[in-house]
């Protein structure tokens, strides 16, 4: 899950919660005005204000809000004044007149509430308050102590229901943030390489997804393998051999731009995406690369005065529009014939007329 389904989440139940509301209302005003009929009173206005209001908000609500929780306390204000109209009403074209009505009608608003408006402290309150104050003041004390528990104890219960809502709320928030956080910071690593800290292949590919390479310009690929590789971990051992790798891989870094993409391609085998280059330009990249590697001293484990060396030998090709596959390929095939021309130089991949730079050293 991440957080825009959280967030979709979250509006979905003030969605519901918000339709919830206004089918209550409308099988409550029915209830109203279809009862006022059946004893031949005349229905209050407000009853039939809110028959005929709940079921167009529905409507609207279904297909068009956006903002589900504004729209909630605005209706919910809307409709709990009229509700509290709707009581005032019936109170005052009643005879006699039974204060034990006002207690029923307050009921049913807290009922409303309770049923549909959880989570929605704001859109409870709206709803509720204007026919308990409303009820306060016809009522005129004779229910007093009853009101007060009527009014305070759901007020009381819905806030602790609220406040613990809310902290279930900020926490789950949080989790997804950090599960999220976790997840992307997991996608990053897996598309690093421990060792050098270059990206691999995978990081490769979704470099290459993410990179607007500019069309009209020329980009090179490089592919490079160290020379003589086994016979160095042969001679100097597999840690020497992954501090090599290491050393190789930041004079790879260093002697290209930072816009330029340096991947480990495999075990001793680099591949640097260069950018916005002619074949000239790539050709003098290449080369750079190649001094660069042979120019480390690579300090012996044992011995620090006894620096060791490397060389590597490179392919280069264009990269063909998108057909990143065979521009691979080219510079595949051209390293393998920098490595049959002796090793340690730069070959260029071009159809027909194989260009190869950089001199031929032997590798110790
Ligand atoms: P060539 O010049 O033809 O490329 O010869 P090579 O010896 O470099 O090529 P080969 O493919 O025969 O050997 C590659 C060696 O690279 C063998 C493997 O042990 C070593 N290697 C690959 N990955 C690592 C690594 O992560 N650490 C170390 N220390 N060595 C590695
Ligand atoms: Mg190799
Ligand atoms: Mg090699």
């Amino acid at each position: 899950m991440n957080n825009i389904s959280y967030d979709e989440l979250r509006r979905s139940r003030q969605r519901l919660s918000l339709l919830l509301f206004l089918f209550i209302n409308i099988l409550f005003s029915i209830f109203y005005v279809a009862t006022a009929f059946n004893t031949t009173r005349t229905p209050t206005i407000p009853s039939i204000l809110v028959a005929l209001a709940s079921p167009i908000l529905l409507i609207i609500s279904y297909f068009r809000m956006k903002n589900y929780a504004h729209q909630l306390n605005i209706f919910s204000l809307i409709i709990g004044l009229l509700w509290a109209w709707h009581i005032s009403t019936r109170f005052h074209s009643m005879v006699p007149l039974d204060k034990n009505v006002l207690l029923f009608s307050l009921m049913m608003v807290f009922f409303i509430s309770a049923i549909s408006l959880t989570g929605n402290f704001q859109a409870f309150c709206l709803h509720s308050l204007p026919s308990a104050v409303t009820v306060v003041v016809l009522d005129d004390f004779t229910h007093a102590p009853m009101l007060a528990l009527a009014i305070v104890l759901p007020l009381l219960s819905f806030s602790l229901h609220y406040l613990m809502h809310k902290r279930a709320d900020v926490f789950t928030h949080e989790l997804v943030n950090r599960l999220s956080h976790e997840r992307e910071r997991f996608s990053d690593l897996s598309m690093i390489d421990p060792l050098t800290g270059l990206f691999n292949r995978r990081g490769m590919n979704n470099k290459l997804e993410n990179l607007a390479l500019d069309k009209g310009n020329s980009h090179y690929i490089l592919l490079l393998d160290i020379d003589h590789f086994k016979a160095y971990n042969d001679n100097y051992g597999h840690t020497m051999g992954d501090k090599a790798l290491v050393a190789v891989a930041v004079a790879i870094r260093d002697a290209v731009r930072s816009r330029d993409v340096v991947v480990r391609y495999g075990g001793e085998e680099f591949l640097v995406l260069l950018i916005d280059v002619d074949q000239h330009q790539a050709m003098e990249r290449a080369e750079s690369v190649r001094q660069a590697v042979l120019d480390l001293k690579i300090p012996h484990v044992y011995s620090e005065n006894e620096p060791t060396t490397v060389t590597l030998s490179a392919g280069i090709a264009m990269l063909s529009g998108d057909n990143i596959i065979e521009s691979l390929s080219m510079a595949d095939v051209a390293l393998y014939q920098a490595k049959k021309s002796g090793r340690n130089v730069v070959q260029l991949a071009v159809e027909d007329n194989p260009i190869n730079t950089g001199s031929v050293n032997a590798v110790q």
